[in-house]
């Protein structure tokens, strides 16, 4: 198993067809992520449909994550498909008034976001392009002042990087999308513009009204209350995403880099897989080959240890997707055996605490050099603490249970395979031997049985 860092791919009118989609998951992609901010209903399920299909044919565990739009809030529509010029130091109204809008205001279609607004907080539209600070709020507007202008169209979304949002994370359409969503057995579900734990709470309690089965959730980081928070979500929430897109756009785009070296620090602290997303290979959209920047960033991701990069617009409506998950793996690969070429790193990546177990199964795995470590899984928590310790040494999961191999594809150098007969069994060489793996030592893990294991 050469690659550790794992891909999660957004699916999208690129790859929906059995065969482009089939390429990509040959090709490397571990989780489908399938994105509702786009498409709503049968067309989504189809997708998992798919993915389930291929799966069971390749007889290869992918997870399935379903992503939720969240309280993405957008401005009406203006007058005409044209675009107005606004201007810095001139005034701009939002209101409740449908009349198509103009350079001086426009109907908020979504007037719940007004209770949460105060005198001074930002308003970011088209990206952070256009800056406004709110100078008066009455029950049917919200005045404003233009820090930064540019062009303004019909239905542009914003964000409200100074708001603490009290409207719930879960809006109409989410929890449509939601309560559909459940019905095709998703393994993981994104929860996005998450502010505090008791958002990841409110979710938690609409899937176990609706469902048994233990569907994970993960929480999308964008929001600088998330960032203030984090320790208290990755905790509550099953995994977390950091969502460079929004965050990017709610703080300051320098600090990005920072934060996401917190969360992934918190998250390998609290036994959390953590996936590194947005704009990772956005070139490729159009292009055949990554910018230099780009490979940078992949290759940094893996470098830093994530769980999984994610691909967005160029797997979803780029022009090549197999290629771009193709490249992906092959930076990603060449990282990750480089990173592993320090063991220094492997030393200084430990925060777990002096005693843990998991910390104890990754050293005896390192100092013996065992080939690989086999758990048997029967949930996902031994394997994710121990992946979580990032031993560098493959982690082979025997489930029998595909949820939990699905679940468990996420996570860095954790090879999940579903065989319920060799569970049974409890054949770790034959396991690890099926899986390449020709080393003469391993580690198994059988519940809370830890040992290594000679081959001769
Ligand atoms: P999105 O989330 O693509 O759903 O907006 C990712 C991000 O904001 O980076
Ligand atoms: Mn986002």
């Amino acid at each position: 198993m050469a690659r550790f860092t794992k891909i999660t791919a957004s699916v999208g009118p690129s790859c929906e067809t059995e065969r482009v989609l089939k390429q990509m998951i040959s090709t490397g992609v571990n989780v489908c992520r399938i994105n509702f901010s786009h498409d709503t209903g049968d067309t989504q399920g189809h997708k998992i449909d798919l993915i389930r299909k291929i799966s069971d044919e390749l007889n290869m565990p992918v997870g399935v994550m379903i992503d939720l739009q969240g309280p993405k809030h957008r401005i009406g529509n203006f007058a005409t498909e044209e675009k107005y010029q606004i201007r810095p130091g001139q005034t701009f109204t939002f209101d409740t008034d449908e009349t198509p809008g103009n350079a001086n205001r426009v109907q908020l279609p979504d007037m719940d976001v007004i209770q949460s607004l105060g005198v001074g907080d930002r308003i970011l539209l088209n990206d952070g392009k256009i800056e406004m600070q709110v100078t008066d709020v009455t029950p049917n507007a919200i005045r404003t002042k233009v820090i930064r202008g540019t062009e303004i169209w019909s239905r542009r979304g914003f964000n409200l990087p100074d708001t603490d949002v009290k409207t719930s994370v879960l809006t109409e359409k989410d929890r449509a999308d939601l309560e559909y969503a459940i019905t095709k057995d998703p393994d993981w579900v994104a929860v996005s513009f998450v502010q505090r734990p008791e958002d990841i709470a409110e979710v938690r309690d609409f899937i176990t009204a609706r469902t048994s089965r233990p569907i994970k959730i993960m929480a999308k980081i964008e929001r600088k209350m998330a960032v203030e928070k984090i320790a208290d979500i990755a905790s509550i929430a099953d995994g977390i995403m950091i969502a460079r897109g929004d965050l990017a756009v709610e703080l300051p785009y320098e600090q990005v880099p920072a934060i996401s070296r917190h969360i992934i620090r918190e998250c390998r602290r609290l036994n959390r897989p953590v996936i590194m997303a947005t704009q990772m290979l956005g070139s490729m959209v159009e292009n055949e080959f990554p910018t230099r920047a780009e490979i940078s960033d992949v290759a940094n991701a893996a470098y830093l240890r994530v769980d999984s990069t994610m691909t967005s617009e160029e797997t979803t409506i780029g022009s090549n997707p197999v290629n771009v998950i193709e490249t992906m793996g092959k930076i990603l690969s060449y990282s990750d055996a480089d990173a592993m070429a320090n063991p220094n790193d492997w030393v200084r990546s430990e925060n777990a605490p002096e005693n843990d177990w998991s910390r104890s199964v990754s050293s005896m795995a390192f100092l013996n050099h065992a080939g690989a470590i086999v758990v048997f899984a029967r949930d996902t928590i031994s394997t994710t603490e121990i992946a979580c310790r990032r031993p560098d040494v493959p982690i082979i999961a025997v489930c029998d249970d595909k949820l939990i191999a699905n679940q468990l594809c996420v996570l860095r150098g954790v090879a999940p395979v579903y065989m319920p007969d060799l569970f049974a069994q409890r054949d770790a060489f034959a396991v690890a031997h099926i899986m390449g793996i020709e080393s003469k030592q391993i580690v198994i893990v059988d519940q809370d049985q830890v040992s290594l294991h000679s081959l001769d």
